[in-house]
């Protein structure tokens, strides 16, 4: 369990023109503070800075990379009156989120030479995600010399599908030669999610049977049989599965050749498909956000209701089908803003499930926000649990498991 070696974990997510951290004492697993600089590069960039139990601020800084980001976001972290720590020698390792491990990484990895290298090999699959993040690790390692760094990837709980799941019908040569298949991501919040369930069924993972869904403005759904993902929504990009805030999902891939011989160029489907549809291409409101649709619908709009009632149906749908394919389900487990919030988006989905023995209990469901809770009835065949996720502290406790396990993890390479 742990101990002060690696009590003190800061937690990186480095994005395009953001970084956003947050450092934890892992002995009660406490976050700190948390912080987000945005706009690097830009002569706008904001430092918005909080530290637990505490209000947020901002302040507009200098930030023209992610080092001099990162570096402004350790000056408040050890500030004399607004930090939580003395120096910045107390932090003890870090934990950084990497979108892409493709096939190499199954599980999180202390970076060394090799993982970077690995990281990198992995960009063409997340080119606008690996090479930020790798940006993060950069940083990390000039601002805190001979500090352990810790890889945690979106992909690597995903790695357990076979391949009968994991492949796309099309000719094998193009999985051989460009690694074209299903990788699924979110697996940071689907494997903190299907944690957090067996210590609220006081069961072990290896005896559960489980549907996550993680609904954002990205969405997916896992299905997970005794701790290993038997099939997940997304596929080699985030873009396919459930209707998202502004990502289509679903789509017969002749739609695309279809908009080119149109003459829309691929840049143009491209943003097209992820930016503007999904909720917001289908709701018609300029907004993907679930409560304006939400609202909209409650106020008669019938493009917003249609937006919900697809969500709604697109969610089902695959729910339906984990559930056979697993032989049942202990319990269906929402989670992410809209799971975790949005009463109406979950009545839409559980409303679709009776088939399977699911009953919803409308007051449970109104009253239940941002906490645990089941908002079936109790007689409900399989239980719908709301189970708030933790990203963050997932990543630090990866971490944490990484850098005390007495093996190194495997990658496919060493497998
Ligand atoms: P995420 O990407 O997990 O931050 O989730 C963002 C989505 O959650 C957006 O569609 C929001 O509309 C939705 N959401 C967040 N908070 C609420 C809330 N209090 N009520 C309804 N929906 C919410």
């Amino acid at each position: 369990m742990p101990t002060n070696r690696y009590d003190k974990i800061l937690v990186i997510n480095s994005g395009s023109s953001s970084l956003k951290f947050m450092l934890f004492s892992m002995r009660a697993e406490t976050m700190l503070a948390k912080g987000l600089v945005e706009r690097i590069g830009a002569p706008s960039a904001n430092l918005a800075y909080q530290r637990n139990g505490e209000a947020k601020t901002d302040e507009a800084i200098s930030a023209d990379n992610h080092g001099q980001a990162l570096e402004m976001a350790c000056a408040m972290l050890a500030h004399p009156e607004r930090g939580v720590l003395k120096n910045l020698s107390e932090v003890n390792a870090i934990g950084h989120r990497v979108v892409h491990g493709g096939e190499q990484f199954r599980d999180s990895m202390s970076i060394d030479e090799n993982v970077k290298k690995g990281i990198n090999d992995c960009a063409a699959l997340a080119p606008l995600h690996n090479p930020p993040n790798m940006g993060g690790i950069v940083a990390c390692e000039k601002v805190f010399p001979g500090i352990p760094n810790v890889a945690v990837f979106d992909t690597a709980f995903h790695q357990t599908m076979e391949p009968h799941a994991f492949l796309y019908a099309i000719p094998y040569k193009y999985y051989e030669q460009y690694r074209i298949r299903k990788y699924g991501f979110h697996g940071t919040s689907h494997k903190f999610v299907m944690q957090a369930t067996a210590a609220w069924l006081n069961k072990p993972v290896e005896e559960l049977k489980l549907i996550t869904c993680h609904l954002g403005n990205g969405s997916s759904i896992a299905a997970i049989n005794g701790g290993r993902v038997v099939d997940t929504t997304m596929g080699m990009t985030p873009l396919p599965g459930l209707v998202m805030g502004s990502r289509c999902g679903d789509l017969d891939p002749a739609v695309v050749l279809f908009l080119a011989r149109q003459g829309m160029t691929p840049d143009a489907i491209d943003d097209l498909l992820n930016k503007r549809s999904g909720l917001r291409g289908v709701g018609g409101l300029e907004s993907g956000d679930m409560r304006d649709i939400v609202d909209a619908a409650a106020k008669g709009n019938t493009s917003a209701a249609s937006a919900l009632k697809m969500f709604g149906h697109r969610a089902a749908l695959y729910i339906g089908g984990y559930f056979t394919l697993l032989g049942g389900a202990d319990a269906i487990v929402l989670t992410g803003g809209i799971g975790e919030n949005s009463a109406a988006a979950r009545a839409a989905i559980v409303e679709r499930l009776t088939a399977l023995g699911c009953h919803l209990d409308p007051a449970r469901n109104a009253e239940t926000r941002g906490r645990a809770g089941a908002i079936t009835q109790d007689t409900s065949r399989v239980p719908v649990l709301i189970m708030p996720t933790n990203e963050e502290l997932m990543i630090a406790r990866e971490t944490f498991r990484v850098l005390t396990s007495p093996a190194q993890p495997v990658t496919n390479a060493t497998a």
